[in-house]
């Protein structure tokens, strides 16, 4: 992508409105602008990156089994009746009259709607076990929706139904999903702490709220010390080792009962981007949904549900990884892998040098945004470092002359002279 050409509009100052550093940083990079409270547009830099994330949890779900489909926002209320929860849900709930004066609401979460779709098709335990998933925008009319992203009215969320002959199959998939949710943080450059959660609103018997530690989180997590290790990367461990260390979150935690030491207890912040639940049968029951069993006796099935707050992560990887001079991008997720800068446009060297690396990059499938703009080289330069690109590839009068350029590492600062074979050799692996 070539700068001059594309749609970025930086913000020289600190946006006042914004009290975290993520929130600022996204609107100061550009990423999304604020259309009403809690409602954003994404924009162009914002979007590259939500859509790295949304395919890296796809993948992970792909490969774990799972099945993506696509519901519609807009739902008709007599299913949440059914339910009952049309009226539980309360005034988080938006709610809309069609021409017919019917009433519709639009999806804050999904059970019902994925019920239905269940009781449609499935008639026999043969078709179990499923685990449907899909990603797509909710809206919650929060009280106080703030922090950007980080607690919008409408926001991106992935959220998956499994359906089970038995309760054990049902716990089984959820700590499948238990390991399989560790693994996508990680591919999404983020430690997440589990931590055992009340199921609140969604309801069920066991739930886990996977919480990225920062200080600008909204929720209180009590832990064993061991998980800062863990997070430093000083120790590594295994999802399954992982749960048998203490944590937990506000409401689960009771200090006489807590087998951490004290010495060995933090108590933290954090970020909640996702959670899952055992649910059993409070929505198969309550919609009547049966199916017939192995000896032809008809069986409820059990269900898991687990979520993904896609567009909240975009902001928790921020508030984990930047700098005073902005956002330090994990590769996975970057929205360009390199950003190369020309210092001289309209020098016949540098711009060569610029086009001819910018091509190779590119047609190896390495993403490169080219400041080809005017600006002079203080502005390039802090521009990258705001939008927080993984690599920084410099390239001006002198260095073109002799062929080198110079290629800097945006987490550790490092700077490199390096021939232009080189350089390609670094990028393109
Ligand atoms: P919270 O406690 O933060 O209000 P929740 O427990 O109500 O979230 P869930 O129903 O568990 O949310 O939704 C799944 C995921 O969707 C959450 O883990 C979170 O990452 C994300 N999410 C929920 N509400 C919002 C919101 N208002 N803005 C952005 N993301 C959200
Ligand atoms: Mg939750």
């Amino acid at each position: 992508m070539r700068l001059s050409r594309y749609f970025l509009p930086l913000l020289k100052e600190n946006p006042s409105e914004a009290q975290i550093v993520s929130h600022r940083l996204m609107l100061r990079a550009g990423m999304i602008r604020q259309q009403a409270a809690g409602i954003y547009s994404w924009l162009p830099l914002g979007l590259r990156v939500l859509a790295n994330i949304e395919a890296i949890v796809a993948r992970e779900l792909d490969k774990a089994g799972c099945i993506r489909l696509l519901l519609p926002t807009l739902q008709p209320a007599e299913l949440w009746k059914e339910s009952g929860r049309y009226d539980a849900f309360g005034k988080e709930m938006l709610r809309i009259k069609d021409r017919a004066e019917r009433d519709l609401l639009y999806s804050p979460t999904c059970e019902e709607m994925i019920v239905d779709n269940f009781r449609a098709a499935i008639r026999s335990y043969k078709s179990l076990p499923l685990h449907l998933y899909q990603i797509n925008w909710k809206f919650r009319d929060e009280v106080r929706p703030r922090f950007g992203v980080m607690r919008g009215r409408e926001f991106y969320m992935k959220d998956g139904y499994s359906f089970h002959a038995t309760l054990d199959d049902a716990k089984r998939e959820y700590d499948k999903m238990y390991d399989v949710y560790h693994a996508i943080f990680k591919a999404l450059g983020l430690t997440a702490i589990a931590v055992n959660a009340n199921t609140g609103a969604i309801g069920g018997s066991m739930s886990h709220e996977f919480q990225v530690v920062a200080e600008t989180g909204e929720s209180a997590l009590y832990y064993d010390a061991t998980f800062d290790d863990i997070r430093s990367g000083k120790i590594n461990m295994s999802s399954a080792d992982m749960r048998k260390l203490y944590a937990a979150a506000d409401e689960l935690h009771i200090p006489e009962e807590c087998p951490v030491p004290k010495e060995r207890l933090r108590e933290t912040r954090g970020i909640e981007v996702g959670q899952i639940f055992l649910l059993g049968s409070k929505y198969t029951d309550a919609m009547n949904i049966q199916v017939i069993g192995a000896n032809g006796e008809a069986i409820v099935p059990e269900m898991g549900t687990y979520g993904i707050g896609v567009s909240r992560l975009v902001g928790a990887i921020i508030e984990a990884s930047h700098d005073d001079n902005g956002i330090i991008w994990p590769e996975s997720v970057a929205p360009f892998k390199v950003g190369l800068i020309n210092l001289r446009v309209g020098d016949a060297k540098c711009d060569a040098l610029c086009e001819t690396l910018y091509d190779t990059l590119e047609s190896k499938g390495v993403s490169v945004l080219y400041d080809d703009t005017e600006d002079r080289a203080g502005a390039k330069f802090a521009s990258m470092d705001l939008i927080g690109l993984p690599w920084q590839l410099t390239v001006g009068p002198k260095g073109a002359e002799r062929g080198v350029v110079e290629l800097k590492n945006r987490k550790f600062g490092e700077k490199q002279e390096l021939s232009v074979e080189a350089t390609l050799a670094q990028l393109i692996k």
